[in-house]
């Protein structure tokens, strides 16, 4: 049986007193949400925090809700809250379609918002889903909250934009009116982690025209989860099956997938460019009030 090293622990009542338990705790302190990434990391000794700090006591920062002309969710929501969300199936139907495919409900009920971001598994589907949408993430430490753009919060694989002593709180998106999202995926067997996996929203304007857009991939080596030159190529095009084509193919080329256990390196790049052209075609069409 597998067994983490020693480690003590402690259990924070408040985002402040997570946070002074990091900077009392050191570098070796590390904040446990749904455990889900990090427990079998420290069972297999990939990961020896010598203390964790539980936040699983912080239900305030367990929301989804619309603030104005946004829509903010806390670090601790969880994905089964995130799939059950009635604010996120009326303007972000990406994330109800994605969660489906995150794992089983036994990871959904407990895997939070927070956790996964702050993983920052080149695989996580999350990641893909808040790089589309593009929005921000609020990084609180003790001197205050500061602001990170998503497609900037991933630095590298496992690494992120929250410092020493900091947390995620929130992550921000905006509400885009004639907006539609939708994501695919494509796994070995139900609940398994992406082969390859493709989010994006439509936003059209009153001429149907695509007023602008947003890609995320995730499992196959794209940078920031995204492929900005592909967006770039069709905002302001109608969103036919041609100008789709040529944005998926440049998807197709752009991303850096490893060939592993999931498949070969062509077989990834062939099911990206399917992918992303299923969600982008899909979301028009949600933008356009149709069926999809
Ligand atoms: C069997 C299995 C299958 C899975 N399949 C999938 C899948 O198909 N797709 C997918 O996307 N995911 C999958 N996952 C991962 C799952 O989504 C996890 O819930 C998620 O990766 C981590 O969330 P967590 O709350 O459990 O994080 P934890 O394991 O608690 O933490 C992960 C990391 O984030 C840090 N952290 C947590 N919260 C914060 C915060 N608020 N601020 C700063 N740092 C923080 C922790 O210190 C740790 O380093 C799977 C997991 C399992 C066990």
């Amino acid at each position: 049986m597998q067994v983490p090293a020693p480690f003590e622990y402690e259990r924070a009542v408040s985002v402040d007193e997570a946070i002074a338990l990091l900077a009392r705790h050191g570098p070796e302190a590390r904040l446990v949400a749904g455990g889900h990434s990090l427990l079998p990391m420290m069972k297999l000794r990939l990961a020896r925090p010598e203390t964790l700090i539980d936040i699983n006591g912080l239900a305030d920062l367990d929301y989804i809700r619309t603030e104005g002309d946004e829509i903010a969710i806390g670090a601790m929501t969880r994905h089964a809250g995130v799939l059950d969300s009635a604010v996120l199936a009326e303007h972000y139907r990406i994330f109800a379609e994605a969660e489906r495919v995150i794992a089983d409900p036994i990871v959904r009920n407990r895997g939070t918002v927070g956790g996964s971001l702050c993983q920052a598994d080149p695989s996580e589907d999350l990641s893909a889903v808040f790089a589309a949408l593009r929005g921000t993430a609020v990084i609180r430490s003790a001197s205050g909250s500061r602001n990170v753009d998503l497609r900037q919060f991933h630095t590298g694989p496992y690494e992120t934009a929250v410092g020493a002593a900091e947390m995620l709180v929130e992550v921000r998106l905006p509400i885009r009116p004639n907006c539609g999202s939708a994501y695919e995926k494509v796994e070995r067997r139900a609940g398994d982690w992406s082969i390859a996996a493709a989010g994006a929203f439509v936003q059209l304007d009153g001429e149907g025209r695509i007023a602008d857009l947003g890609i995320g991939l995730t499992a196959v080596g794209a940078e920031h989860f995204t492929c900005e030159e592909a967006e770039d190529a069709l905002r302001g095009e109608a969103p036919a099956e041609e100008a789709i084509s040529r944005a998926a193919a440049i998807c197709a080329e752009r991303c850096q997938p490893q060939a592993d256990q999931r498949g070969p390196v062509d077989y990834k790049r062939h099911l990206v460019g399917v992918l992303v052209a299923r969600a982008l075609a899909r979301a028009a069409a949600r933008a356009r009030g149709e069926a999809a």
